[in-house]
């Protein structure tokens, strides 16, 4: 039989689970408990009753997915409406997108961000963007937005997938943008990100002046 401090309890656990949905838990009439899960992107409620339960952690095994699926919704629908229009041009993303992965950095205390498509897997070979959507670029940006890793985003140099560099400690990973890495745009200026971040030899005709 549920209690006041199930409902508690419930509310307590759900809210430490998903951070980024509203949630309340209460009793009904009939001494049911009952779970709401909120957000920008939409609602739902699960009732002790209608899923054959008899204690609190029973109903919280049965209940934690739907909110999850919510909550990691609502944090991907949050990312997605941060990202800044890209200066490159960029190929429309088809929903069925793979999540970026990560891999702890044990020198520098982060994490790494790897591109999570099948044919890009394992290689981390990436590129950052800023907060704006531009690739890094010591001469553009100052010292102290430069070292603000989690404002900007990882991109895949392989299939140009973005990540944005925020989630690298709260996964799932979105994939919220993904550039045409195969137009002059984009190689021309990966050309230069690479010559003054690494020091490489410029091999794009448009950045000859700079040698
Ligand atoms: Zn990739």
């Amino acid at each position: 039989m549920a209690t006041k401090n199930d409902a508690t309890w419930l509310e307590r656990k759900l809210t430490e689970l998903c951070p980024n949905i509203t949630i309340t838990v209460t009793r009904d009439a009939q001494n049911n408990l009952v779970a709401s899960g909120a957000s920008t992107l939409g609602s739902f409620t699960e009732r002790s009753a209608d899923l054959d339960v008899d204690s609190r952690e029973e109903f919280y095994s049965a209940v934690r997915g739907y909110f999850l699926d919510l909550d990691d919704d609502t944090a991907r629908g949050a990312v997605k409406a941060a990202v800044p229009e890209l200066p490159y041009p960029s190929l429309q993303l088809t929903g069925q997108e793979p999540a970026g992965t990560t891999s702890p950095d044990d020198e520098n205390g982060v994490d790494y961000i790897g591109c999570g498509a099948t044919e890009c897997a394992g290689d981390w070979d990436v590129s950052y963007l800023a907060a704006d959507g531009y690739l890094w670029d010591s001469r553009r940006i100052d010292a102290a937005e430069e070292n603000d890793v989690l404002a900007g985003y990882t991109v895949c140099n392989h299939c140009g997938r973005v990540y944005p560099n925020a989630h690298r400690y709260q996964g799932p990973m979105p994939t919220v943008a993904r550039i045409d890495v195969t137009t002059d745009t984009w190689l021309d200026a990966l050309d230069l990100y690479n010559h003054r971040t690494f020091a490489t030899p410029l091999t794009r005709p448009a950045n000859q002046k700079e040698q």
